[in-house]
C-alpha cells in the first residue's frame, strides 16, 4: 500500500512512511481507543455465512479488528447513526475526554468557513455557528485568533475550507481539491438461498433457520484479504468485507439479480426486498485512480445544504477511470465466483445509475507527498507554501488503503503531533509533547466515560 505510485508515476507517500515507521502510531491509537481482534466467537451471523462460503470456494476469511466493546455490544446493527451503549468506542469515549482534561475547548455546531493571517503573521479562523435544529440557519459569527491552525474537517470538508481561504491567504497548492480517492468503494449485494446455505455450507442458527440474519449483529465482522498481495499489479488488489446496511440508501441502491436493464427498482426489487433478511452485502476497497476533482466552494458551509441536517450536494467530481473499473470488475467477478458458487446466492453490485460513484471513505483530497506538484501537504502534514497550518484528517492519505481507514487516518494524525508541537513552541507557544497516552483515554477503557462534546483530537498540553 505504502508502494503504491498510482497515476503520478512515482511513489506516492512520503518516503518517509512506511509500514515500519507508522507501525509505533498504530500501536498509540491502537492502545487509545483501543481495538482488539477478536476470534471467531465474536464474528457476526453475516460474518460467518460470509467466511464460511469464503472458505467452501478455497479462500480465506479473517476475524476484523474493531474498536468495538463486544461484551457491551448488543449487536443491534445501528452503529452508523451512533452507538447508545457505549460499545463502539468513538472519539467520545477517548481522545476527547482526554483533550477536555488537557484544556481543550469543544465548541458544538461552530462552522469554520475560512481562516486568514491576521496583521501580525499570526492566524484568524472564521466561523459561524449554526441553528441546532436546521444547519441552514446561522445563528452567530465569530473569529478565534490562532497561532497555528490543525484543520481536520474530513476529506469532503477540509480543501473546501483552505479553497475558500484563498482570497485571504493567497494560492493553494494545487493538489488541495485535487486527487480526492473514494478508497476504491463498491457493494455487492447477496440474496442468499437459505436452503443452500444449510445444505452446502451446513450452517444452522436454530429454530429452522440456516442464516435469516442479515439484521442481526454490527458493522463488518469478517473479511478475505486474499487479494491484498503487494507482488500483484496495481488497481488488481482490494479486499472483501461483509458490511451491514441499515435500510435506506443500500435498500434503494441494491439491484435485483438477473433482471433486465436497472433493476434497483420495479417487481424483481420488490421481491428480493421481500427477502431483506437474507441478504448479504460485500464491500470492496479497492485502489483507485485519485480521479476526485472539487470544483469553486459554496459561499459557507461544506457543501450546499439541501435539507436541515444530514443532506447537501457537493462540488466533487468523480469519473471513475478505466484503472478504477478494472478492479472493480475483478472484485465484482471474486465476489459471484464465492457466494454464487453451488447455488448458494445470487450477486448484483449496487447500481452506479442513481449517485454515480458512492463512498464512506473519502480520502487524499489534500494529500502529503514528497513531489509538490502532487501533494499539498509536506510530509510533517503542514500546507506548502502556508507556514502554521496543518492538516490531519483523511484527506492528508495519499490514496486508497483497500481497507478501512480511520486507524491509518488515526496514525498519521499521531505522527503529525510532534511536529505541531515543534511549529507551535517556535512561535512562542508553551506547549511539549508528553508522548505517552493521556490519562482520561486510558481510564476510558475500565470505565467509559460519555460526554456531549464534538470536535478533533487533541494530544497536546500546556505548561
Ligand atoms: C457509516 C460509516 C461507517 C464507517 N465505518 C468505519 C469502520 O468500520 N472502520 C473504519 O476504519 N472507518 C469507518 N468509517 C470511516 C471513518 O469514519 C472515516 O474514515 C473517518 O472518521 C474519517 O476521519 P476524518 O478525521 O478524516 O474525518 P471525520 O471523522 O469526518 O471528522 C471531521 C470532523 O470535522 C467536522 N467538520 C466538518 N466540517 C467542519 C467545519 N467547516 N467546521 C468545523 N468542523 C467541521 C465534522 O463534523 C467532523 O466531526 C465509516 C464511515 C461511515 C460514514
Ligand atoms: S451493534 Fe454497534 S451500535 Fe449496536 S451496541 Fe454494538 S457497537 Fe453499539
Amino acid at each position: 500500500m505504502f508502494d503504491r505510485q498510482g497515476s503520478i508515476g512515482r511513489r506516492m507517500w512520503p518516503k518517509s512512511i512506511t509500514r515500519e515507521s507508522l507501525d509505533p502510531w498504530y500501536d498509540r491509537v491502537a492502545e487509545a481507543l483501543p481495538i482488539t481482534r477478536g476470534g471467531w466467537d465474536d464474528v457476526t451471523y453475516a460474518g460467518g455465512v460470509f467466511a464460511a462460503a469464503c472458505h467452501h470456494a478455497g479462500r480465506t476469511a479473517n476475524p476484523v479488528a474493531a474498536a468495538i466493546d463486544t461484551d457491551l455490544c448488543t449487536n443491534c446493527n445501528w452503529m452508523m447513526s451512533g452507538c447508545r451503549f457505549d460499545a463502539k468506542r468513538s472519539l467520545l469515549l477517548n481522545y476527547l475526554p482526554a483533550a477536555v482534561d488537557h484544556g481543550a475547548q469543544i465548541r458544538p455546531l461552530h462552522e469554520v468557513q475560512r481562516i486568514e493571517r491576521s496583521a501580525d503573521g499570526d492566524f484568524l479562523v472564521h466561523y459561524t455557528v449554526v441553528d441546532p435544529v436546521d444547519y441552514r440557519v446561522r445563528v452567530d459569527a465569530g473569529a478565534i485568533e490562532a497561532k497555528i491552525v490543525v484543520v481536520a474537517a474530513g476529506a469532503a470538508a477540509t480543501p473546501v475550507i483552505l479553497q475558500r481561504s484563498e482570497q485571504t491567504l493567497g494560492a493553494m497548492p494545487y493538489a488541495v481539491g485535487r486527487y480526492f480517492s473514494g478508497n476504491g468503494e463498491r457493494l455487492n449485494t447477496a440474496i442468499l438461498d437459505e436452503d443452500r446455505v444449510r445444505d452446502v455450507l451446513g450452517l444452522d442458527r436454530g429454530d429452522g433457520l440456516a442464516y435469516a440474519a442479515n439484521q442481526i449483529g454490527r458493522g463488518p465482522s469478517a473479511a478475505s484479504w486474499d487479494r491484498l498481495d503487494g507482488s500483484l499489479p496495481e488497481f488488481s488488489r482490494y479486499s472483501l468485507e461483509q458490511l451491514y446496511f441499515p435500510p435506506g440508501f443500500g435498500t434503494i441502491l441494491a439491484q435485483a439479480p438477473g433482471a433486465e436493464g436497472p433493476s434497483w427498482f420495479g417487481v424483481e426489487k420488490k421481491e428480493i426486498l421481500r427477502r431483506w433478511q437474507s441478504w448479504l452485502t460485500i464491500f470492496i476497497m479497492s485502489e483507485d485512480d485519485n480521479e476526485g476533482v472539487f470544483g469553486p466552494p459554496p459561499s459557507t458551509g461544506n457543501a450546499d445544504r439541501i435539507s436541515m441536517q444530514m443532506l447537501s450536494r457537493g462540488n466533487l467530481r468523480y469519473e471513475p477511470s478505466a484503472n478504477t473499473k478494472h478492479g472493480w470488475a475483478l472484485a465484482d467477478a471474486d465476489i459471484r465466483d464465492i457466494l454464487e458458487r453451488d447455488g448458494l446466492s445470487r450477486v448484483m453490485p449496487w447500481t452506479n445509475e442513481v449517485i454515480g460513484a458512492y463512498t464512506v471513505h473519502p480520502l487524499a483530497s489534500c494529500r502529503m507527498g514528497d513531489d509538490p506538484r502532487t501533494s499539498a501537504l509536506d510530509e510533517t502534514n503542514e500546507l506548502r507554501d502556508h507556514p502554521g497550518i496543518f492538516v490531519t484528517d483523511g484527506s492528508a492519505v495519499p490514496g486508497a488503503l483497500t481497507v478501512n481507514p480511520a486507524f491509518t487516518i488515526a496514525a498519521i494524525a499521531e505522527r503529525a503531533v510532534p511536529n505541531i508541537v515543534r511549529a507551535a513552541q517556535a512561535r512562542g507557544v508553551d506547549v511539549r509533547y508528553l508522548g505517552w497516552l493521556p490519562p482520561a483515554a486510558r481510564v476510558s477503557r475500565e470505565a467509559p466515560v460519555t460526554s456531549s462534546a464534538g470536535g478533533v483530537p487533541v494530544t497536546v498540553r500546556s505548561v
